[in-house]
């Protein structure tokens, strides 16, 4: 399931809204230190903003900022009517609560979808800005007319990022879904029932063939850096006994930027009050 080509579309479609919005679309993106995974993905997330005519605000800080900086610099961007969404990448220095500094963004423009109120309403099933990974996660599977409802889906992992949000968003489409977890007995017998299998786990080739049901829909989550290479969470031979496979890299990894664009239109048509968010 090739997640590059469908992020294509999704970036052309997004580009086509952001001219047809009419007001401004403006993503800020916060960058704490010196990681150069998170260098290399933020500079992914600005170009793709740049190519769909998203104005963007771009704030790099030292490594040794402190909580209370990057907290005066998050209660500016969520002052500032040019800035629709903001993006603080994760991880932060380990100086800086993270959850505090995830709630300090308004949740209108928590293009990430972090914000507990975000959460919670996936949660409650009346999704707003959803955590773009299980996002585009989930367009890949209705691009590829993937069968939900009543199916027995697993996920392996339960990250606040990607594995508790898919199962929601698996739930809601009906499917059976069982989350597992680094604790869960016998991994093997519960991954080989899944008509979908979604792999979170984020060390290199942990999904092998023969926890794959022949057949089942596979996606894999993971990147992982293993010498020179980049290998997801499902082994390689894996392709031969999937019924569909997302490759890596160019599966999942381009449908997370392409959702994040596309939340960062919702954020911003939720500024411009052509869409309204719950309660506001
Ligand atoms: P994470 O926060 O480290 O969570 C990993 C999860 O896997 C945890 O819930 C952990 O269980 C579980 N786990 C670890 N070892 C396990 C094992 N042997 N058996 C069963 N479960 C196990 O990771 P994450 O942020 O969710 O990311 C997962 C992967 O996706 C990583 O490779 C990451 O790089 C990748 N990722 C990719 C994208 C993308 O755009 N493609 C975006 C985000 C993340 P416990 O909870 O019990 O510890």
């Amino acid at each position: 399931m090739d997640g590059k080509a469908l992020a294509a579309r999704v970036r052309a479609e997004v580009k086509g809204e952001v001219a047809g919005l009419g007001s401004g679309v403006g993503l800020a993106t916060v960058l704490v230190g010196d990681n150069p995974a998170s260098h290399v993905y933020v500079r992914s997330k600005r170009n793709a903003c740049a190519e769909a005519g998203i104005e963007s605000f771009h704030h790099e800080l030292p490594e040794d900022t402190n909580e209370e900086a990057l907290l005066a610099l998050v209660e500016e961007l969520n002052a500032d009517p040019r800035v629709t969404g903001i993006l603080v990448q994760l991880p932060l220095p380990e100086q800086i609560d993270e959850a505090r500094v995830i709630r300090s963004i308004a949740p209108v423009k928590d293009v990430d979808g972090f914000h507990p109120v975000n959460a919670g309403f996936l949660l409650q099933g009346t999704p707003t800005l959803l955590p773009a990974t299980p996002a585009g996660i989930m367009e890949i599977l209705a691009a590829h007319d993937v069968p939900l409802k009543g199916a027995r889906a697993v996920v392996v992992g339960r990250s606040n990022i990607v594995g508790k949000p898919i199962s929601l968003l698996l739930l809601a489409e009906h499917a059976t879904v069982t989350m597992c977890h680094s604790r869960t007995v016998d991994l093997p017998s519960v991954t080989r029932e899944a008509d979908v299998l979604v792999a979170a786990v984020g060390k290199a080739e942990a999904v092998t063939a023969d926890m794959i049901r022949p057949g089942a829909i596979v996606v894999d989550v993971g990147i992982n850096r293993v010498g020179e290479k980049l290998v997801g969470d499902v082994s390689h031979d894996a392709v031969e006994v999937a019924g569909k496979l997302t490759p890596v890299p160019g599966g999942v990894g381009p449908m997370t930027i392409a959702a994040l664009l596309r939340n960062t239109v919702k954020a911003a048509r939720y500024q411009a009050g052509v869409l309204a968010f719950p309660g506001a």
